[in-house]
């Protein structure tokens, strides 16, 4: 029997590794436009001493380690790039507590957001965590690996920002926690220990966080969902700046898109408020409607969209569900997004070159970005629907995705998860004293370049 195989069952059991091609096949893609690539082996650890021994063993072996929770990054990056050991961390997926008082949750890594939000909705129904748009059984370990940003990114910023602790084993098989677990058994903080940040956004080429503390919200009982209208792109940074300056909003989007005819041309602000009572509700939205939007109202530049009442229940029931609903498109189950970390006044030239993007290509036009911060920064989405079973439909998508990549740093903004292609564009650019110090961590992590290699790579 293969030495490593036998290895991996001695570790993790039998039933929970595999080298049968079907399974190898599985994990050797995602959803989006990247090349897929076989790991040889894939194993589901229970333990964060099970993923220790296998570190170990990749070490010994120098075989490389991808880390992955639902693989629905879209952009290639827990796709083995170089073969090797695929870690599955599903099968950890215990919540491990709840503190109702401080509004946090512990949880292992393989935990999906589909479980976390119903094991809240069930005992702890006045709380709630930032849900991306990704399908629920996307991990949140894997979203806060690459500052993914969810319904509550309009107050709170990122995802990776609501982290309260970590425990990593590094890539050399060493346990280590950060935040106040380290010192404490309460995973309530971060800070105010040194800054060891060097695990998030950093797609598990540093280590694999097997627990994790999440920041909790309260889940207010009202959700109220409302579309702004301007045909002018121009005026939505403007529209945006009025909202935030309410406070009021619990979440702020903005987009275009061409697959809806009646919505073809038109800027819609999608606006969220959230309250416990119709009192509240009717104050936050006299705010919004009348104090921020009403000069737009007046002047005839804008106004509000009438959202039929089951297009209206379904955004309030899943805020942001924008995306999930027009990813299939073009059938045939491939979709990648490349999302720009924008200044948000460049929402115009983000739209406006991306739609060029489009009409080259001949692809349906979505654009949605999401206010992250009182508008500190957007989350610009142009998202490319793709049929897989197409090859010139998967290269279309592809070069689109290059070409946004291209654009998003052109406009002065950055590439948040950007595949293989985006990485090396932003390392071009890069500070080279921030490069250099990248290198210098990787080195040091990982002296064996066993992480997830091929991501991050500073050559
Ligand atoms: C329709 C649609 C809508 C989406 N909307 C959003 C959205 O609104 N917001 C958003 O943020 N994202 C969104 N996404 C993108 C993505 O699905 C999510 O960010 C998702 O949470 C990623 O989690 P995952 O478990 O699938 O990560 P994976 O793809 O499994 O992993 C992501 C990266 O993290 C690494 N990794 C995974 N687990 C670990 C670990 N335990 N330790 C170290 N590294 C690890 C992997 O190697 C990989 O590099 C969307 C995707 C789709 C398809």
């Amino acid at each position: 029997m293969d030495p490593v195989y036998k290895a991996l069952v001695e570790i993790a059991g039998e039933g929970h590794v595999s080298n049968r091609p079907e399974e190898l096949h599985t994990y050797s893609r995602d959803l989006g436009t990247s090349e897929p690539h076989r790991p040889d082996y894939v194993v589901a650890p229970r333990t964060t001493e099970q993923v220790q021994e296998v570190v170990k063993l990749a070490n010994r072996e120098r075989i490389p380690v991808v880390p992955l929770g639902g693989g629905l990054s879209l952009a290639g990056l827990a796709v083995p790039l170089r073969g090797g050991i695929a870690l599955d961390m599903k099968r950890m997926d215990t919540i491990l507590e709840v503190n109702e008082k401080a509004r946090y949750a512990v949880i292992e890594a393989g935990v999906s957001q589909g479980k976390l939000i119903s094991y809240l909705h069930r005992h702890h129904p006045d709380l709630r965590h930032s849900e991306p748009q990704a399908p629920t059984p996307a991990t949140i370990a894997g979203n806060i690996a690459i500052h993914g940003q969810g319904d509550l990114a309009q107050p709170y910023g990122f995802n990776s920002d609501m982290v309260n602790g970590l425990e990593v084993v590094l890539p050399t098989g060493e346990a280590c926690k950060i935040g106040s677990c380290a010192v404490s058994p309460g995973w309530f903080t971060l800070h105010p220990l040194p800054d060891l940040g060097l695990f998030l956004g950093w797609f598990g080429t540093t280590g694999i966080i097997t627990k994790l503390s999440l920041r909790l919200f309260p889940l207010k009982r009202i959700r109220e969902v409302e579309q702004f209208v301007v045909e002018d792109p121009g005026l939505v940074p403007e529209v945006i700046y009025k909202v935030t300056h309410t406070e009021m909003a619990e979440d702020v989007f903005a987009g275009t898109q061409s697959t809806i005819p009646a919505r073809v041309g038109l800027h819609h602000v999608t606006v969220y408020i959230t309250a416990d009572s119709e009192k509240e509700l009717e104050f936050k939205t006299g705010l919004i409607w009348d104090d921020a939007l009403g000069e737009y109202i007046r002047s005839g530049d804008g106004g509000f969209a009438d959202l039929l009442p089951p297009m209206k229940a379904r955004f309030a029931a899943r805020p942001g569900m924008l995306l999930s609903t027009v990813c299939d498109t073009l059938q045939g189950g491939g979709f990648e997004y490349v999302g720009g970390i924008m200044p948000v006044e460049t929402y115009p030239q983000c739209c406006q070159r991306g739609a060029e993007i489009y009409s080259k290509h001949g692809i349906p036009q979505l654009m949605i970005a999401r206010v992250i911060g009182r508008a500190h920064a957007m989350m610009f989405a142009w998202a490319y629907p793709f049929n897989r079973g197409d090859a010139e439909s998967v290269n279309k998508a592809r070069e689109a995705v290059h070409e946004t990549d291209d654009l998003a740093l052109d406009l002065g903004g950055t590439i948040w998860k950007p595949g293989v292609y985006g990485q090396k564009k932003l390392m071009e650019r890069m500070d080279p004293g921030t490069l250099q110090l990248m290198r210098r961590v990787k080195e040091l992590l990982d002296p064996n370049g066993i992480m997830n290699p091929g991501n991050w790579e500073v050559a």
